[in-house]
């Protein structure tokens, strides 16, 4: 293909797109490695100058896990899900609210954009309260609002907002809520045309012992069913069920995409082929 070619393929996604809110779910190895991490600010920073609405939420668990070792915390999980005793919720909001969140901010500036970060307390962004299904983990949270207006505010003044998952509870307590669940529900909240997560793998296989199984497609319906059978296993399972709630409550296309391939996020919005699974 020339290089005019590869551009004008992009212009039916930049119509469709353009107006419209795409909620990125940032983790694995994108955030970790510096060349990928780049690769990921210019893509979101092409989004805005495009005309889309990007809104970035970001995990940040094995920074979580390094800051709680040199605290002399050992992390433990339970079902996926990271117990966070009283002084765990501390190094969590101050790693993912605090360095995570506006380092990812000075990367995106440094592309050229004007992000802003935030966490789930700012406006009551996300509220949340203690999630009791799976024993005592702490203050982990289940979100059971989101308040999206100053998203909305910030989109229409041409900003970026970059959103760390600490969430706030009824009487103003900090809770530590999974990134996949919030981007779900920020992505039903906000009427996004697209959800779209970095993981580090390709996608959702059909057996996950077998690479050639690379599910591309699937319906809400058959998403559920790999859940319930067991073939979508450990941190795989929120996101599948952030896709689904999302695709469910009225957004186009949830896709769930390799990370660990620089600018995975531009093929997936902009060329016909797309990357990893898609949920619609
Ligand atoms: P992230 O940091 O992006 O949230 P996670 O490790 O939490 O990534 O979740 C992705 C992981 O889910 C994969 O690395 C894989 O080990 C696991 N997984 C379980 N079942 C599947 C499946 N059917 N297809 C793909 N990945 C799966
Ligand atoms: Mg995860």
């Amino acid at each position: 293909m020339t290089q005019a070619e590869v551009l004008i393929q992009a212009l039916p996604y930049i119509k469709q797109y353009a107006g419209k809110t795409v909620v990125v779910k940032y983790g694995g190895a994108a955030m970790l490695d510096e060349a990928l991490q780049a690769a990921v600010m210019q893509d979101v920073v092409l989004m805005r100058y495009v005309g889309i609405n990007p809104v970035l939420v970001h995990g940040g668990g094995p920074e979580i896990s390094e800051a709680m070792q040199r605290m002399g915390k050992e992390p433990h999980f339970v079902g996926g899900l990271r117990v966070t005793d009283a002084e765990t919720m501390e190094i969590v909001e101050m790693v993912l609210a605090g360095k995570t969140n506006k380092g990812i901010v000075a990367l995106l500036n440094q592309q050229g954009a004007l992000a802003v970060g935030l966490s789930g307390k700012d406006a009551n962004l996300i509220v949340a309260e203690r999630e009791t299904t799976k024993g005592d983990i702490g203050f982990v949270g289940r979100v059971t609002q989101i308040n999206p207006a100053l998203l909305h505010t910030l989109a229409g003044a041409g900003y970026i907002p970059v959103l760390s998952t600490v969430a706030v509870g009824r009487a103003g307590e900090s809770y530590n809520v999974n990134a996949d669940t919030v981007a779900g529900a920020l992505a039903a909240a906000l009427g996004a045309a697209r959800l779209v997560m970095l993981t580090d793998v390709a996608g959702i296989y059909q057996d996950f012992a077998d690479k050639d199984s690379l599910v591309r497609e699937m319906s809400p319906q058959d998403a559920r069913q790999m859940i319930t059978d067991g073939h979508v296993d450990k941190g795989m399972i929120p996101k599948v069920e952030a896709c689904v709630a999302a695709v469910k409550a009225g957004v186009e296309r949830a896709t769930i995409i390799d990370g660990r391939q620089p600018h995975a996020l531009l093929m997936e919005l902009f060329t016909h082929e797309g990357l990893g699974t898609m949920i619609r």
